[in-house]
């Protein structure tokens, strides 16, 4: 008896909800359109009609590896990030929903400043998940993104395309820890995630980040700061007058990315907070 899409999404819901995942209806949906090419739109108009044997298939292979442990996104290749899709391969983190404040942090500071054609530096930027929501809201912005890893590049590029911000975007491979690349001129806006995570906590990450996602990404060194430390110091010049520098930080390092940006010259910091109520971003202007 072959099984309509509806059929195959209640048997991964079942089987996601008894493995103990918690997002177990939104992961069985992601999972049967990817498996499907369909949109969620498209699941719900067709929900009714048989699958091929061959959808089927591929949707039971996903699960099989959901349940060993890899994280949805990159069995789907794809996430969803402040409304936007994304293409997302092991060589990029996942964008987080705590991220977000990062990007309305970005939004409210761009507004309070007038700056609607605003030119922003997306630093350690990854999927492009942060650029690509603030280029979306700002529609005459100019981005630049930066990261080290050419793979995180290419991720990002498509990412670009993707949501049609190719004439309005540079991409720039080089390492936000030494100093920025001659020729790239100013910017309104700084905007980093930067790997803040101190290096003797990688081993003890939740499996799911430790064993599938980049670590480059996250490791932040001895204190996890060394990557603010260099680039509140060297890329401050790279800021144009009243220009700001936002930063995702961990939990904790509200305090001393204050000081660091006091002591670096640069003035009124302030913080914004994640769901949890946690600073999640600081922020200053020179
Ligand atoms: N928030 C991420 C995590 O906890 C870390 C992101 C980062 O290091 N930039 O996995």
């Amino acid at each position: 008896m072959p099984s309509t899409y509806n059929d195959i999404y209640i048997e991964l819901r079942n089987a996601l909800r008894s493995n103990n995942i918690a997002s177990y209806n939104l992961e069985a949906r992601v999972i049967i359109c990817s498996a499907s090419g369909k949109t969620n739109t498209e699941y719900l108009r067709d929900m009714a009609l048989y699958a091929t044997p061959k959808i089927e298939a591929k949707a039971k292979d996903m699960l099989e590896r959901r349940l060993c442990g890899e994280p949805v996104a990159y069995i789907t290749n794809s996430w969803e990030f402040y409304g936007l899709p994304f293409y997302i391969t092991p060589d990029v983190l996942i964008p987080r929903m705590d991220t977000e404040v990062v990007v309305d942090a970005a939004v409210e500071i761009l507004r309070y400043m007038g700056k609607f054609d605003a030119r922003i530096l997306d630093l350690c930027c990854g999927s492009g998940c942060i650029g690509c929501a603030i280029a979306n809201e700002f529609p005459a912005s100019r981005i630049v993104e930066i990261d080290l890893s050419a793979r995180a590049l290419e991720v990002c590029r498509k990412n670009v395309e993707l949501n049609h911000m190719t004439p309005r975007t540079m991409f720039i491979q080089t390492d936000a820890k030494s100093m920025p690349p001659m020729g790239i001129g100013t910017f309104d806006l700084i905007v980093c995630n930067p790997p803040y995570i101190p290096s003797d906590m990688i081993p003890k990450l939740d499996a799911s980040v430790r064993d599938y996602e980049p670590v480059w990404a996250l490791d932040g060194g001895t204190d996890g700061l060394d990557f603010y430390r260099k680039i509140i110091k060297n890329w401050k010049r790279l800021l144009r007058n009243g220009g700001y520098m936002i930063f995702e930080i961990g939990e904790g390092q509200d305090e001393i990315l204050k000081k660091l940006f006091l002591t670096n010259g640069y003035h009124n910091v302030e913080y914004r907070q994640d769901t949890l109520n946690t600073n999640r971003v600081v922020m200053a202007r020179i």
